[in-house]
């Protein structure tokens, strides 16, 4: 299959552009390399795709570009069977600084991939959402028929993008799924969430730092667990037009989860409070029945099974992971 990933040197898309190449399709990774985070953690992702390209029947070609570039885009998705649609300014806090910026990729770029699939009549686009989509909590853990009510800028941007891709299913017959991720982490993650930053500051003497009480909830998902789920998807037309929850199921408090990190790497240290940051989610889990229904999803781990993991990864990839995530 040929598989177009966006944003195929971040975290996730870096994720799936190793796993489809490792299965022996050809995979174009589209990324423009924002400066959100060190550059050096999607070189070194770029760098992993290769490897795995070497070593495997798998093609692996990187495209720097920007999928707000009609263009561009138009001309990469002619030449692929199935888009995996990840490029977005992720992070909650940098939509509240530059509302219009993130709402020109994340929503500008949505479009721009869907025009084209509709152009091409690529067989499938497969859309990264987020939880993002549900702010507030009426009842947990969250369905997908649950209301959505974001909180923050990138919330409604994901939301729309799933109306986007609703509505070019109806009209077009497009088929796309677009997939509601809960918190992801594992190896390569982004720096600057919650778990990475924890072992970090934890492995180096410094006390963990909590934004509000700790009291907030939070379902962490295993990267592995997303993959699963697109890799089900690129085959199954089982929820085409529709979204799906993808998470671990379980939840934890960010204050249990720093006292889990503290306490394996540097008991000694006290966990420190800062004042609360506005547009966080306060309380986000997983219902996953309708993944497990529909596309055979099970999330792979406990929360303190893939936390464990990750701190094992962390320790074997210190010496070039470390300084990245330290400079982010
Ligand atoms: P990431 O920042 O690591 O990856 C996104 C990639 O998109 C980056 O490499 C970035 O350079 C690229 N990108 C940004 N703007 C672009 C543009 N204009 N043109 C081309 N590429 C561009 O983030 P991630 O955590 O891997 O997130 C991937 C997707 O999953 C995003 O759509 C995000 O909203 C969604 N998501 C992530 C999480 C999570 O916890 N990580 C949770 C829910 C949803």
């Amino acid at each position: 299959m040929r598989i177009l990933v966006t944003g195929g040197a971040g975290f996730i898309g870096g994720h799936l552009a190793e796993a489809f190449v490792g299965d022996g399709h050809s995979v174009t990774a589209l990324d423009n390399f924002e400066p959100f985070y060190d550059l050096g953690i999607k070189r070194h992702t770029v760098e992993q795709c290769r490897a795995v390209a070497d070593a495997s029947n798998g093609e692996y070609e990187l495209v720097e570009g920007d999928v707000r570039d009609a263009d561009l885009i138009s001309e990469l998705v002619a030449d692929a069977d199935i888009v995996v649609h990840q490029a977005a300014q992720a992070g909650v806090r940098t939509s509240v600084d530059e509302p219009r910026k993130v709402t020109d990729i994340n929503l500008g770029g949505t479009v721009n991939v869907l025009e084209s699939a509709v152009e091409s009549e690529a067989d499938r686009v497969i859309l990264a959402s987020s939880s993002s989509v549900y702010g507030k909590p009426q009842s947990l853990p969250y369905t997908e028929d649950h209301p959505t009510e974001p909180v923050s800028p990138y919330g409604v941007t994901k939301l729309a993008g799933e109306h986007y891709a609703r509505v070019y299913n109806e009209l077009h017959g497009l088929p796309t799924v677009c997939l509601r991720y809960f918190t992801v982490y594992g190896p390569r993650m982004r720096p600057n969430m919650a778990i990475s930053n924890f072992v970090s500051r934890c492995y180096n003497g410094e006390p963990p730092v909590i934004y509000g009480d700790g009291s907030q909830t939070r379902d962490f998902t295993y990267v592995e667990d997303i993959v699963d789920a697109n890799l089900s998807l690129l085959t199954s037309d089982a929820v085409d037009g529709d979204v799906l929850n993808i998470g671990s199921s379980d939840n934890i408090s960010i204050r249990e989860l720093a006292e889990t990190v503290r306490n394996q790497l540097a008991p000694e240290l006290d966990i420190v409070y800062e004042e609360a940051r506005e547009a966080d989610a306060e309380h986000t889990h997983a219902s996953v029945e309708k993944a497990r229904e529909s596309i055979d999803y099970e999330p792979s781990r406990s929360i303190e099974a893939g936390v464990g993991e990750f701190i094992e990864w962390y320790d074997a990839n210190r010496e070039w992971y470390e300084p990245l995530v330290q400079s982010s």
